[in-house]
């Protein structure tokens, strides 16, 4: 008897799901539902080459119409997942109907986390997640003027470098270090420097209080110490937080992400979580964690696929890697640190080159590297074969 596997969200996670599936052999009806009205894209464009303007639309998207269709996967687009039913065994699609599934895999992504202050709903404020955020960035840093950055984050620290070439760019960190939680403080001083370099100001232990607007829009930020400071524009990215909603509401573990196995099954047999979503026991971290990255979102996806077809179980334990292009800066990492684990200087060179490795109990975890692309490969090959 052929089963039917229902994906909910197709995005970088859903899209590598169904495809992975066919490619598996998976015989039975795969449905991909998404609540945007895209074909399945790649987000990492959005604050680097598409916000710039080197890569259009078509360049985003992961896979045609018609190669989803040929892999015979039906794609609902524009179409929000209202409710899980655990119990018939269907999702309720929002307005129209509902679909029956023997195996459903949640891969809904998640949203970036809002900054609850006075002044967060004006005009001027930016998130990006979705390509109409990108592009209603990019029309905005076109007006020019100055653009303040709150959290120093990978992202913002991409969008900041496009951001200089229309005016200003300020970033604020709340922390004393930028990208202290993620990164050896010798990596992110390079990065902070090379920033600083260009132009772009960065205040960290910055508090803020409050964003000022007039007529609607966004005027400047109130800070911890009183300082108001005037802002064209606010880019936000201060974190994201997991889209679990769909599977809290339907009564499956979740807590900061949707909890999962080393199976990436939540606490239903027949319901699985992959991507940005899934909270997951890290062999690499030594704790349940969720992971935003592509290949994240990918290799769950492969391993998720492989599982269900050939009906073989086995954990997920794929090595993390992860890059950020900021400017003339290729940030890559291998592994994943924790902000205790000791740091170790392995190479500083020109052009901004450098070489970190990450220390726990004596092994190497990670690997932080910046225009040192065969470091970075040569990391990823020898962390998989400690897991061999
Ligand atoms: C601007 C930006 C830059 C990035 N840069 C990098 C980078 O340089 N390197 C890197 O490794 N990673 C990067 N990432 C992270 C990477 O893009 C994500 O980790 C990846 O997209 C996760 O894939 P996903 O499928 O889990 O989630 P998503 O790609 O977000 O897909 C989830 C989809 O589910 C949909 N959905 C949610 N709820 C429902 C519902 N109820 N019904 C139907 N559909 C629903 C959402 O609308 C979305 O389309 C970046 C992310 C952003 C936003």
């Amino acid at each position: 008897m052929t089963r039917s596997a229902v994906i909910i969200g197709a995005g970088q996670a859903g899209l590598t799901m169904a495809t992975a599936l066919r490619e598996q052999g998976w015989e039975g009806e795969i449905h991909l539902v998404g609540e945007e009205y895209h074909l399945p894209y790649q987000r990492p464009p959005l604050s680097k080459g598409y916000l710039a303007g080197y890569e259009n639309r078509e360049a985003l998207l992961l896979r045609s119409a018609e190669a989803i269709e040929q892999d015979g996967v039906v794609l609902h687009l524009g179409t929000s997942v209202a409710a899980i039913d655990r119990a018939e065994r269907a999702v309720e699609l929002e307005g129209s109907g509902a679909l029956p599934y023997d195996v459903l895999i949640i891969a809904t992504g998640s949203a970036p986390r809002l900054l609850g202050i006075p002044g967060s709903e004006l005009d001027g404020v930016h998130a990006v997640r979705t390509i109409e955020d990108a592009d209603r960035l990019r029309d905005d840093l076109a007006r020019g003027g100055r653009t303040v950055f709150i959290g120093a984050g990978f992202l913002n620290l991409e969008v900041a470098v496009e951001a200089l070439k229309h005016g200003a760019a300020c970033v604020l960190e709340v922390a004393p270090q930028i990208l202290g939680r993620v990164l050896s403080r010798e990596t992110a001083n390079a990065l902070q420097q090379y920033h600083s370099d260009l132009g772009i100001e960065i205040l960290c232990d910055a508090a803020i209080t409050a964003l000022r607007g007039a007529g609607g829009r966004v005027t400047g930020i109130e800070l911890a110490n009183g300082e108001v400071m005037p802002a064209e524009r606010v880019v936000l990215s201060i974190g994201a937080i997991a889209r679990d909603e769909l599977a809290t509401a339907a009564g499956l573990e979740t807590g900061g992400g949707i909890v999962v196995d080393s199976a990436l099954r939540t606490s239903d047999d027949r319901i699985f979580a992959i991507g940005d979503c899934a909270k997951y026991p890290s062999p690499w971290a030594g704790t349940q964690m969720r992971v935003e990255s592509v290949q994240n979102a990918t290799d769950q996806a492969r391993h998720l696929a492989e599982a269900l077809v050939s009906g073989r179980g086995g954990a997920y334990r794929a090595v993390p890697w992860f890059w950020s292009i900021q400017g003339e800066r290729r940030l890559q990492i291998a592994g994943i640190a924790m902000p205790d684990d000791d740091a170790r200087l392995v190479e500083q060179g020109d052009g901004g080159r450098l070489v970190v490795e990450r220390i726990r109990e004596g092994e190497v975890v990670a690997v932080e590297s910046i225009n040192a692309p065969a470091a970075h490969m040569k990391a990823r090959r020898t962390l998989a074969a400690l897991l061999a």
